[in-house]
């Protein structure tokens, strides 16, 4: 996400940027439905890619909470229930926005199934080496890399330094829509777990959003899918509902995503002529802070300090940082708080929840988000955010 709006906006301020991508080309698959807020809406309607995300929104209109409390389920409205918090909100699935935004970082050099193994910094340049590629030299380096990031493990040091375990983790499966699911998303609930199902309306098939608590990192790597899915099956074995269907389709899915919930808690992103965008800097934690509208802010408002500081980027970096943090700031207090409330620990508490989303998805907009802005924690922050335009600004193309 970051990597190719960074990149995007790089060209239009009249820079020449390269992207490098791990994977063998842009990554299309896989993953759930990401939300974009208010302040990156702006964004992409500037890039001009709005319409393309407008066509490809999710169709999920009605969540449908179960539990064994409520074996009948319990119906929230989910756009009046999003009206809360944000007053523009779009909800996509991510490989449909990565596609967008890679489309729109069309002509751009990309070198693709590819890693940087070192950087070393001089005064003027900054020498890079890759896992295949000749080695080359940059005037910066910004790492869009995720959470897991290696261009901020080899500048900063290793991860576990900047990063603290929320106390949950989160799976994502690809598989077929067998139960023909459309504009419905069904959440069944145990105490300390939860599987969402959905049709994913583009692709054609559905997912199936794992979201447990844990209350130790699980010491599975990031990338060892065998033991990821060993663990889905260990931690969701014992459940009825869809689960042991859904588990079954462990053995088949085309794309699976697993992570820990997990929050960077760097206050400062950059080292010289190096520094980060998204997750990679400021990770407030997977499905739980905004990641994605972060990452589009963050890297539209690098790209624009640079330009706006005619390329010093001593004070680009600065500028951007300065900007960025309030926000960096209240989107990790909000995934926390989040993080804490999604996952219900009792029945009492599945009982309870499921009445008060109900309670909020119906209550006019307004009363709503009344009640939001009563929490201590900004839940509107996104609304609250506000990003210069560096389009209108002098130089720029428009
Ligand atoms: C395939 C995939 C599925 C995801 N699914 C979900 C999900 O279901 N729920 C959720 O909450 N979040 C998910 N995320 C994370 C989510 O996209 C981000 O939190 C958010 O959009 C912020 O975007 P980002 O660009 O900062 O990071 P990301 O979207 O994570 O993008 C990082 C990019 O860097 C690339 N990369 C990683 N390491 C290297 C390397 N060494 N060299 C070169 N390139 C590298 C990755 O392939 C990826 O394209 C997913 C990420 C990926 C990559």
């Amino acid at each position: 996400m970051a990597g190719p709006v960074l990149a995007y906006w790089l060209r239009r301020h009249g820079f020449t940027p390269t992207l490098v991508e791990r994977a063998p080309g842009p990554r299309k698959t896989g993953g759930h439905a990401v939300d974009l807020f208010r302040p990156a809406i702006e964004i992409v309607e500037r890039m001009g890619v709005l319409p393309a995300i407008l066509g490809k929104t999710t169709a999920s209109d009605v969540l449908t909470l179960l539990s064994d409390a409520d074996p009948a389920g319990v119906e929230i409205e989910l756009k009046r229930f999003m009206a809360a918090f944000s007053d523009r909100h779009l909800e996509i699935m991510r490989e449909d926005l990565s596609e967008i935004l890679h489309d729109a970082s069309f002509g751009i050099e990309a070198i693709f199934g590819d890693s940087i193994t070192a950087l070393k910094q001089r005064e003027d340049a900054v020498e890079v080496s890759f896992e295949h590629a000749p080695a080359r030299e940059f005037e910066l380096v910004i790492g869009a890399d995720g959470l897991h990031s290696n261009v901020r493990r080899l500048v900063f040091g290793p991860e576990e330094q900047f990063t603290e375990y929320v106390g949950a983790y989160l799976a994502v499966v690809t598989m077929p829509n067998y139960l023909g699911l459309s504009d419905r998303t069904l959440l069944y609930r145990t105490p300390g777990r939860m599987i969402g199902l959905y049709a994913a309306p583009h692709s054609g098939d559905a997912r199936a959003v794992f979201l447990w608590n844990s209350e130790r990192p699980l010491g599975v790597h990031h990338r060892d899918i065998p033991g990821q899915k060993q663990v889905l099956r260990t931690t969701f074995g014992d459940l009825g509902w869809e689960v042991p269907r859904v588990l079954a389709e462990l053995d088949h899915t085309p794309a699976f995503y697993f992570d820990s919930v997990s929050q960077l808690k760097l206050q400062s992103w950059s080292r010289g002529r190096i520094s980060l965008v998204g997750d990679a800097g400021y990770c407030p934690g997977p499905a739980i802070g905004g990641s994605t509208s972060l990452a589009v802010v963050g890297a539209y408002v690098l790209a624009g300090e640079l330009a706006a500081a005619r390329g010093d980027h001593s004070r680009a970096f600065a500028v951007c940082e300065a900007s960025l943090l309030p926000y960096v700031l209240a989107s990790r207090r909000f995934a926390l708080h989040t993080a804490r409330q999604l996952i219900a620990r009792g029945r009492g508490e599945l009982w309870l929840q499921a009445r008060a989303l109900r309670l909020l998805s119906v209550m006019p907009a307004r009363w709503g988000r009344a009640i939001v802005d009563l929490g201590r924690q900004r839940t509107r922050l996104h609304d609250t955010m506000l990003v210069r335009d560096y389009t209108s600004e002098a130089g720029v193309a428009g």
